[in-house]
């Protein structure tokens, strides 16, 4: 997880809801859920807000359910603080639980992580919000030879027990997403360059920070580098 700047509200949505004044998140317009959904996978650098896996961006209403691979998250959830249905800052884009990058025309496989095993868990005593947490990274390292993500403060700390709640409340060393990172990872290796855009950023953009994959420049592989 990264801190997320919430300061870009999306007009649209905004205008949108102070003219309607509806209750119901079901009842906002499709076309403007889609402009709010497009808006948050620009402010998230095209990635899920909770694992980093990169998402595509939606470009049509109402798609076909098999080819949905990400869809707007309320943070705290809205069964237990409904009054934040329409907060532009509990507003969030997250992952469908499986590896997205997979083709349309295969079969769904079940969605087991992230939100969609968070479901509606907020301990607020525990939750790490990332877009309210600035150093929400320092909470945790992603160990660079099994590839799962920890708890970075001393064990048995306040932080420590606020990133182990997180990664088992969103399951985030799920043998898929393990096996995603791994291989974001190797990827990295081998086409030797980071594909750099500027609203775009890799998968698994902060495991690639702190293994220190986003300096390269050149399709040189690091001196220091003992991963091939
Ligand atoms: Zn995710």
């Amino acid at each position: 997880m990264r801190y997320i700047d919430k300061s870009q509200c999306c007009k649209e949505f905004e205008d949108y809801i102070n003219k309607k004044k509806t209750s119901y998140w079901k009842n906002v317009k499709s076309n403007i859920k889609l402009t709010l959904h497009q808006h948050l996978y620009y402010e998230q650098g095209g990635l899920c807000i909770y694992c980093q896996q990169q998402l595509l961006l939606k470009t049509h209403k109402e798609p076909d359910p098999k080819n949905i691979r990400s869809h707007i998250e309320h943070i705290r959830p809205r069964s237990v603080y409904s009054h934040l249905t329409f907060d532009y800052c509990n507003l969030s884009l997250a992952c469908e639980g499986f590896d997205c990058s997979i083709p349309i025309t295969q079969e769904l496989p079940k969605k087991e992580f992230c939100e969609h095993r968070k479901a509606n868990e907020y301990d607020k005593e525990y939750f790490l919000n990332p877009v309210e947490i600035k150093d929400i990274e320092n909470y945790f390292f992603y160990d660079d030879f099994s590839f799962e993500i920890l708890p970075k403060h001393e064990k048995g700390s306040e932080k420590f027990k606020k990133a182990e709640y997180m990664i088992k409340i969103l399951d985030l060393n799920h043998w898929e997403l393990v096996r995603m990172r791994k291989r974001c990872e190797q990827d990295v290796y081998k086409k030797g360059v980071y594909d750099k855009h500027d609203k775009i950023l890799p998968p698994f953009y902060s495991m690639l920070f702190q293994l220190r994959l986003l300096e390269r420049t050149t399709n040189t592989i690091p001196a220091s580098s003992t991963h091939i």
